[in-house]
């Protein structure tokens, strides 16, 4: 079937997104275990089209090891004009070349593209074995940046000339006795990075019916950098949000019928999720913080193998949607592993697309399988009387129960 122009998704002026009952989707497969969990996902989120009476007219582009050897490139060109005309993708897991000249191909595409917000919905769904007593308490969404912070920033490495280089400006001009012999690294936050990424979060929380949004710094060490963020944050809240939302300082804790915006510190926060995780709702973070906090709060609720996650610029509308975890490369072909994060960051891009219902209608179908006990190995391993099944099967099982 050929894709008409009006199947393109496209953004109005006033940011909402415009989608064709068929609308053209590129997705990149990805390498390791992309050539199992791909067709997974994308058999389920068609069914769950088709339910609705509509369908992806998926488009391939290539990026990684298998565009590496075809086209000679690890990220074509092509690729991410692909994902800039059409406004909204979704991809696999990318081996990160070892040694080659990108430093990462997941942070080059959210580079180039500007997607500064990392959105990482953190939920369980019912019957997935957890190693936390009531993982049901854990319902937090993650706004991590994702264009600043260490990510951006650079690093020289002992010994090298750049490092004294480096060491000797500051020791010059700055005051500073760093030590000989010390790596150095700096990492640059800005005001414009950090408001809107707070301002993406705080939007999302009011649309979304959220209590709170509680911004995680480190900002009682790092105070021109993590500090900042938290006081650019609530800047913003007397700024932009005065009538929706308030700041804790401001209400004492008590907002009333307003979104409260409150802050925490990044190691307390860590211990707080886990043993008070009905506190935390909507968070805002700087980009490492995010990065360790994503992958622990995953945890929680069944690990890398069912979080998803999407990289979005709220303003141009560009959003790739893409599995968390890594290529797993010792399972790749096996059929093995669990399409689950893929499969979920397809219905977080469904949700992104107004496609509501047939987002709904998956969760509760993957539901209502793992419930049947019916998993892939590593659901399999941590539940009494599990059937394991391959990749392909649970896929197979999800749309039986659609
Ligand atoms: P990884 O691929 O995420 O695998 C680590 C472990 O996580 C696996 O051994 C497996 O645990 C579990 N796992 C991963 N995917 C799973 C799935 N779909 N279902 C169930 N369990 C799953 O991490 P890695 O081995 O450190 O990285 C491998 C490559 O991926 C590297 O090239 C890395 O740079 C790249 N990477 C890419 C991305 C991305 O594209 N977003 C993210 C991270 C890493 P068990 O062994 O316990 O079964």
């Amino acid at each position: 079937m050929l894709a008409a122009m009006s199947d393109l998704v496209t953004q109005g002026p006033d940011g909402t997104l415009s989608v064709s009952d068929n609308p053209v989707i590129p997705f990149i497969e990805g390498d390791g275990t992309g050539v199992d969990i791909w067709p997974a996902a994308q058999l389920v989120l068609d069914a769950a089209a088709a339910k609705h009476g509509r369908s992806v007219h998926w488009k391939e582009v290539l990026a990684g090891q298998k565009a590496f050897d075809e086209t000679g490139s690890w990220l074509p060109e092509e690729t991410v004009e692909t994902f800039r005309t059409h406004l909204i993708g979704i991809k696999g897991p990318l081996t990160t070349p070892v040694g080659g000249g990108i430093r990462s191909l997941n942070v080059a595409l959210r580079q180039v593209l500007d997607l500064y917000v990392c959105l990482r919905p953190v939920r369980w769904f019912t019957g997935v074995p957890s190693p936390v007593v009531h993982p049901e308490r854990v319902d937090m969404v993650i706004f991590r940046e994702n264009t600043e912070d260490i990510y951006a920033g650079l690093e020289a490495e002992a010994y090298t000339p750049e490092a004294e280089k480096l060491r000797w400006f500051l020791v010059d001009n700055m005051g500073w006795n760093v030590r000989e012999g010390s790596g150095i690294g700096i990492k640059p936050i800005s005001e414009v990075g950090s408001k809107r990424l707070i301002r993406a979060a705080i939007n999302y929380a009011l649309s979304h019916g959220r209590r709170s949004v509680t911004m995680v710094h480190k900002g009682n060490i790092q105070k021109f950098t993590e500090g900042a963020f938290r006081n650019w944050g609530y800047q913003l809240v007397g700024e932009e949000f005065s009538d929706v939302a308030v700041s804790w300082d401001d209400c004492d804790g008590k907002p009333g019928d307003r979104l409260l915006v409150k802050d925490a510190i990044a190691d307390i926060t860590l211990q707080q999720v886990l043993t008070r995780p009905d506190e935390f709702d909507v968070i805002a973070t700087t980009n490492l913080n995010g990065d360790y906090l994503s992958d622990a709060l995953a945890a929680q609720v069944g690990g890398i193998g069912i979080a998803p996650g999407g990289n979005i610029n709220y303003v141009t509308g560009h959003g790739i949607f893409e599995a968390t975890h890594g290529t797993a490369p010792k399972y790749a072909g096996q059929d093995k592993v669990n399409p689950g994060s893929l499969l979920l960051s397809g219905v977080m891009m469904y949700e992104h697309l107004g496609w509501h219902q047939a987002a709904a209608d998956i969760v509760s179908a993957l539901e209502s399988t793992i419930a049947d006990k019916v998993v892939t190995y590593d659901f399999a391993r941590l539940m009494d009387d599990a059937t394991e099944v391959k990749c392909s099967e649970f896929a197979a099982a999800i749309v039986d129960r659609l």
